[in-house]
């Protein structure tokens, strides 16, 4: 079953969109990198000069705050020191050894000092280290006025200088000494407030730095995520959902028992092809990404897309919304931008429906939508169908007449069989066209039960050269015989146009059998709107380098357009049937476009022939608008071997 779905081609991944979406995601993860480690190396390095200049700070105050306390206690110690100098005045012994401790207590006040001025100098607090030093020197100054005044007894002079120490001196000192400290407490309580509001800095920081990186990381994740969906769920061209991921919507929805309320649709471009190659692969994939972006948008919720290659999409459609669809699908326009600007294209579509039962799976609802759209394509007239029973059988006969014609080929179960062309003024036999019959199991099938089957599965392309092979074989028999054969014509499928090689292959069975080209015609038919036209003009062109002759058959049952003829070099024209089929009518309007059709035809110089001709009436039409030339029932049926040997040999007719 399988094998009936067209896969078409996939695209490569690396569409624009994706590519867009990569480059961003990595832009964002490169951002929140870079964010990450600058916000970290910043906070760190801050933490760290917050840090270190509140431990020197700290350390500092700690040490202006030791030495002050040193040179308080000492001056006081110096103090009490000087007052027992002063009472020990019979004492020599004693004051020499009070003065030599003091002396000592002034060396390690002297020390204190040149410490702070170390650590004072060029700060604020200069001026009180100042004040402390010359209160300090003054002090020392009125000491030595009371130590030489003691020394002489005199006793009231001492205690004046004494006084004047203590007053002026001392409170000099306390004084600049108590506002230090009150500012050195203030600078380490202003240290600690600076050090609290630069944590809580830091902490906010952090958390701002988290936030955003959360946020980058929420952005990286969906862009991930919406990368992720674009490569497992959607078709990568026209970002609709890929067939697998309509196969797991189908099994949700078959689940919750809602598989049934949908119509399956098989949808492709009418003459895709013919827009893909007369504007382009790119406007072909604008076409395409239009399209289902269209479509995807007439869709309500529930209702699903998907591509499933080519110019091929399926449609899950609530089953009352059929009829919107269809009216939806005629006529749609769809803006491409091409090198001559914007254009606007009416794009029609080709569907296959099926109404999905219960039990279905998808791959059953797209096989029968398939088939309803092969239907569709072989109905020129009928852009919907709906899939119906013998449908299946009807696949089901042709690939067992595939398998049969396959079989019959390796046995040459089939016959060529020639049906003569005449010169309708002379009357004589003037070429013939091999027709293949089929003879199976004793029965002689004609084209029309396994041509059309074999052309659509690709496999005519071999019968057509069984039967060109056979025809040369009869060609180089009839010769060696000393019978003079007439030109034959081949019928090859345009299936032949895809195969880069196929003009080498017929030169080869020619020249394997030695057939002088004037023997040969190769008979084409132009029927459906478009194929490659270049390939046509190529092959044909090869073909009259070798002096083989070209035709195009069943002119004016397709899209063939005289203008066509203008390009394309065949030899022969052959008019369809249908041309003469109501000739008796006296349809004169009619009767004057065949003679306008032959006319131009002869004007460009191509022979033409007109098929089917059956009555007297209609080779006389012929011959009063100038078609000189004429195959049917009317001179002969297609003959088998011996019977056109016959007529090889009597080439003359009598009607
Ligand atoms: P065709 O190439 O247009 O061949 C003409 C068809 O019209 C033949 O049908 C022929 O028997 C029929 N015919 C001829 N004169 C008359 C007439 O006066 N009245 C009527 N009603 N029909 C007439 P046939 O042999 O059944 O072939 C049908 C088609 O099958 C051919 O149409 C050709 O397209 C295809 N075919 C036949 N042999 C081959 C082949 O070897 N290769 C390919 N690719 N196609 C072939
Ligand atoms: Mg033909
Ligand atoms: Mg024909």
């Amino acid at each position: 079953m399988r094998k009936w779905i067209y896969t078409g081609y996939q695209e490569s991944n690396d569409n624009p969109k994706r590519k867009n979406l990569l480059l961003r995601i990595m832009l964002v993860t490169l951002l929140s990198m870079l964010m990450g480690i600058g916000g970290l190396l910043f906070l760190t390095y801050n933490q760290k000069v917050v840090a270190d200049n509140y431990s020197n700070s700290i350390d500092q105050n700690f040490s202006n705050v030791k030495y002050m306390n040193n040179i308080s206690q000492a001056l006081y110690r110096h103090q009490a020191l000087i007052f027992q100098y002063m009472g020990a005045v019979e004492d020599r012994e004693k004051r020499e050894e009070i003065q030599e401790i003091t002396a000592g207590l002034e060396a390690e006040i002297e020390d204190s000092l040149e410490k702070l001025n170390e650590n004072l100098k060029g700060t604020d607090y200069d001026p009180y280290y100042h004040s402390i030093y010359s209160g300090f020197k003054s002090y020392l100054k009125n000491i030595s006025y009371v130590f030489y005044f003691s020394n002489k007894e005199d006793t009231a002079t001492a205690v004046y200088y004494m006084e004047s120490a203590l007053h002026f001196c001392m409170e000099k000192v306390n004084e600049s000494v108590s506002e230090l400290s009150v500012r050195i407490a203030a600078d380490m309580d202003e240290a600690d407030r600076v050090m609290a509001q630069r944590i809580r800095f830091a902490q906010e920081s952090s958390v701002l730095l988290i936030v955003l990186l959360a946020g980058f990381s929420f952005i990286t994740m969906i862009f991930c995520f919406r990368i992720f969906d674009s490569l497992v769920n959607k078709d990568a061209l026209t970002q609709v959902d890929n067939y697998e991921k309509m196969q797991r919507d189908s099994v949700r929805l078959k689940k919750y028992g809602k598989f049934e309320n949908f119509t399956g649709v098989a949808c492709n471009i009418k003459d895709f092809k013919y827009f893909n190659q007369q504007m382009g692969d790119k406007t072909g994939d604008m076409i395409l990404i239009r399209y289902a972006a269209s479509i995807a948008a007439f869709l309500q919720k529930g209702e699903k897309i998907a591509r499933n290659g080519g110019d091929n999409f399926i449609l899950l459609i609530k089953q009352e919304r059929v009829p919107q669809l269809l009216a939806f699908l005629q006529n749609m326009e769809i803006s491409v931008n091409t090198s001559e600007g914007i254009k606007k294209l009416m794009i029609n579509s080709r569907c296959g429906l099926y109404r999905i039962q219960q039990q279905d799976s998808l791959r059953e609802v797209v096989n029968a939508c398939y088939l309803a759209l092969a239907d569709a394509r072989m109905n020129a007239a009928l852009d919907y169908v709906w899939y119906d029973r013998t449908m299946h059988e009807n696949m089901v006969k042709r690939k067992e007449t595939i398998v049969q014609c396959k079989k019959g080929l390796k046995q040459r179960e089939f016959v060529v069989y020639y049906q003569p062309k005449v010169n309708i003024v002379t009357n004589m036999l003037c070429g013939s066209e091999a027709l293949v019959r089929w003879n199976r199991d004793g029965e002689l099938v004609l084209p029309g039960q396994f041509v059309p089957v074999l052309e659509e599965e690709g496999y005519i392309t071999e019968l057509d050269f069984y039967v060109f092979e056979q025809v040369c074989r009869d060609i180089r028999d009839w010769l060696q015989r000393g019978i003079e054969p007439v030109r034959i014509s081949s019928n090859f499928s345009k299936l032949h146009l895809r195969d880069s090689e196929f003009g080498s292959k017929v030169l080869e069975i020619i020249d394997r059998y030695q057939i002088d080209s004037k023997y040969l015609e190769i008979e084409l038919t132009e029927t459906s709107g478009y194929d490659d036209f270049n390939a046509l003009v190529a092959f044909v062109d090869e073909m009259g380098r070798h002096g083989i002759y070209t035709s195009i058959d069943d002119f004016g049952t397709g899209y063939s357009s005289l203008s066509l003829l203008k390009d394309l070099n065949v030899n022969v024209v052959k008019l369809d049937k249908s041309f003469i089929d109501h000739i008796e009518e006296a349809d004169e309007a009619h009767e004057k476009m065949v003679e306008d059709v032959v006319r131009m035809i002869n004007d460009l110089h191509r022979d033409v022939i007109c098929e089917g001709v059956e009555n007297n009436r209609q080779a006389d039409f012929l011959k009063t608008v100038n078609c000189r030339q004429a195959q049917g029932y009317l001179y002969d049926r297609p003959l088998p071997h011996d019977a056109f040997e016959y007529r090889l040999k009597n080439p003359l007719y009598s009607c």
